[in-house]
Protein backbone atom coordinates (compact mmCIF):
# COMPACT_ATOMS: atom_id res chain seq x y z
CA UNK A 1 0.00 0.00 0.00
CA UNK A 2 2.84 2.30 1.04
CA UNK A 3 4.77 1.42 -2.30
CA UNK A 4 1.62 2.16 -4.52
CA UNK A 5 1.35 5.64 -2.39
CA UNK A 6 4.49 5.95 -3.07
CA UNK A 7 5.16 5.84 -7.04
CA UNK A 8 1.62 7.59 -7.26
CA UNK A 9 3.44 10.44 -5.44
CA UNK A 10 6.92 9.86 -8.13
CA UNK A 11 4.64 9.79 -11.07
CA UNK A 12 2.41 13.21 -9.91
CA UNK A 13 5.97 14.19 -9.80
CA UNK A 14 7.24 13.87 -13.12
CA UNK A 15 4.20 14.90 -14.60
CA UNK A 16 4.03 18.28 -12.98
CA UNK A 17 7.62 18.20 -14.28
CA UNK A 18 6.45 17.47 -18.17
CA UNK A 19 4.30 20.06 -17.43
CA UNK A 20 6.87 22.80 -16.35
CA UNK A 21 9.29 21.68 -18.93
CA UNK A 22 6.70 22.13 -21.74
CA UNK A 23 5.64 25.70 -20.27
CA UNK A 24 9.09 26.44 -20.59
CA UNK A 25 9.91 25.63 -23.82
CA UNK A 26 6.50 27.74 -24.95
CA UNK A 27 7.69 30.73 -23.15
CA UNK A 28 11.20 30.66 -24.29
CA UNK A 29 10.21 29.68 -28.06
CA UNK A 30 7.76 32.83 -28.05
CA UNK A 31 11.18 34.82 -26.46
CA UNK A 32 13.00 33.24 -30.04
CA UNK A 33 10.09 34.73 -32.33
CA UNK A 34 9.91 38.08 -30.73
CA UNK A 35 13.68 38.46 -30.91
CA UNK A 36 14.41 37.04 -34.32
CA UNK A 37 11.16 39.51 -35.24
CA UNK A 38 13.49 42.84 -33.52
CA UNK A 39 16.38 40.95 -35.46
CA UNK A 40 14.22 41.49 -38.59
CA UNK A 41 13.60 45.01 -37.81
CA UNK A 42 17.18 45.93 -36.70
CA UNK A 43 18.36 44.85 -40.32
CA UNK A 44 15.72 46.03 -42.27
CA UNK A 45 16.89 49.31 -40.61
CA UNK A 46 20.64 48.52 -41.18
CA UNK A 47 19.87 48.12 -44.95
CA UNK A 48 17.73 50.65 -45.84
CA UNK A 49 20.60 53.50 -43.89
CA UNK A 50 23.46 51.69 -46.13
CA UNK A 51 21.21 51.87 -49.32
CA UNK A 52 20.72 55.46 -48.13
CA UNK A 53 24.38 56.28 -47.45
CA UNK A 54 26.02 54.60 -50.34
CA UNK A 55 23.36 56.50 -53.10
CA UNK A 56 24.45 59.69 -51.46
CA UNK A 57 28.01 58.90 -51.92
CA UNK A 58 27.44 57.63 -55.47
CA UNK A 59 25.41 60.70 -56.80
CA UNK A 60 27.50 63.60 -54.83
CA UNK A 61 30.49 61.67 -55.18
CA UNK A 62 30.77 59.79 -58.89
CA UNK A 63 31.70 56.51 -57.13
CA UNK A 64 30.67 53.57 -58.58
CA UNK A 65 29.59 49.79 -57.41
CA UNK A 66 33.26 48.93 -58.42
CA UNK A 67 34.66 51.33 -55.58
CA UNK A 68 32.67 50.13 -52.96
CA UNK A 69 33.19 46.46 -54.60
CA UNK A 70 37.03 47.14 -53.79
CA UNK A 71 36.30 48.70 -50.22
CA UNK A 72 34.43 46.17 -48.85
CA UNK A 73 36.88 43.72 -49.83
CA UNK A 74 39.63 45.34 -48.44
CA UNK A 75 37.65 45.82 -44.78
CA UNK A 76 36.47 42.18 -45.51
CA UNK A 77 40.37 41.64 -45.32
CA UNK A 78 41.50 43.24 -42.56
CA UNK A 79 41.17 40.23 -40.00
CA UNK A 80 43.54 38.10 -42.93
CA UNK A 81 40.23 36.43 -44.07
CA UNK A 82 37.94 36.90 -47.17
CA UNK A 83 34.57 35.75 -45.66
CA UNK A 84 32.49 38.64 -45.99
CA UNK A 85 32.32 39.85 -42.53
CA UNK A 86 34.56 41.71 -39.85
CA UNK A 87 36.09 41.06 -37.10
CA UNK A 88 36.10 37.12 -37.35
CA UNK A 89 38.93 36.69 -35.08
CA UNK A 90 37.79 34.76 -32.28
CA UNK A 91 39.79 34.19 -28.73
CA UNK A 92 38.53 31.85 -25.55
CA UNK A 93 38.70 34.24 -22.28
CA UNK A 94 41.16 33.01 -19.97
CA UNK A 95 39.04 34.34 -17.25
CA UNK A 96 35.56 32.31 -17.85
CA UNK A 97 36.40 29.75 -20.89
CA UNK A 98 33.87 31.62 -22.74
CA UNK A 99 34.59 32.03 -26.53
CA UNK A 100 34.43 35.84 -27.58
CA UNK A 101 33.99 37.02 -31.29
CA UNK A 102 34.71 40.31 -32.53
CA UNK A 103 37.79 42.69 -31.81
CA UNK A 104 36.88 43.29 -28.48
CA UNK A 105 39.15 43.96 -25.95
CA UNK A 106 37.65 42.50 -22.89
CA UNK A 107 35.68 39.72 -22.33
CA UNK A 108 31.69 40.30 -22.55
CA UNK A 109 30.46 38.22 -19.86
CA UNK A 110 33.00 38.46 -17.13
CA UNK A 111 35.29 41.62 -18.04
CA UNK A 112 38.69 39.93 -18.18
CA UNK A 113 41.08 40.84 -20.53
CA UNK A 114 41.06 39.02 -23.89
CA UNK A 115 44.34 37.90 -25.29
CA UNK A 116 44.28 38.04 -29.24
ZN1 LIG B 1 35.16 35.86 -19.67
Amino acid sequence: MHWEFYQQQVIRGVERKAAEGTREAARLERDLTTVSVELRSAIDKIVLVNRALWELLSERHGLEEADLDKKIEEIDLRDGVADGRMGTSEATCAGCGRKARGERANCLYCGHALDR
